[in-house]
């Protein structure tokens, strides 16, 4: 039987990753783990700490199977995934970890199918007027400054609140 090709990528807190074909499939089926742990599953779903940028709060929600255009979702699927979403959010808001989100939604080519939820936070908003047009320099800040034990606590105990409350 022929192998099956790896890919790898950094965790946030500077893990070596490697799972099979597609990382969200992987990361659904338990293939591998955060050390924040996971903060919701049911069968379709997995909500998650982004798996490679340290940004407390900053998390996916994918669905289970793998696929790549909204529009594969069923209705059912798709209001699903944004209940989470917004349950998510709430949970977030309610524990005063952040006010206001981002949502960030690509169907890019041979990638699985994710949203990811964006806490706005001051530091974003004073390095950049439109965070979304500046990912590439939010992203660059948090992965050279936040790559610390104080903050890895911050994104596990903010995943642990979502999960306790969900
Ligand atoms: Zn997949």
């Amino acid at each position: 039987m022929a192998a099956e090709p790896v890919g790898t990528m950094l965790s946030y807190n500077k893990k070596t990753i490697t799972y099979a074909r597609c990382p969200g499939c992987a990361y659904g089926r338990h293939e591998f783990h955060l050390d924040c742990g996971m903060a919701y599953e049911n069968e379709r779903f997995t909500l998650s700490q982004d798996f490679e940028v340290p940004i407390p709060g900053f998390m996916i929600v994918a669905p289970k199977r793998h696929i790549e255009m909204l529009s594969e979702l069923t209705d059912e699927e798709r209001n699903e995934m944004f209940s989470i979403v917004d349950k998510a959010v709430k949970i977030m808001r309610a524990n005063h970890i952040c006010e206001r989100f981002d949502y960030i939604f690509e169907e890019k080519e041979s990638r699985h199918l994710h949203v990811w939820i964006l806490p706005r936070y001051d530091w974003m908003t004073e390095r950049a007027d439109d965070i979304l047009a500046n990912l590439e320099i939010i992203f660059e800040h948090a992965l050279t400054h936040f790559r610390n034990e104080d903050n890895y606590k911050e994104i596990k105990r903010i995943t642990d609140i979502v999960r306790n409350s969900f």
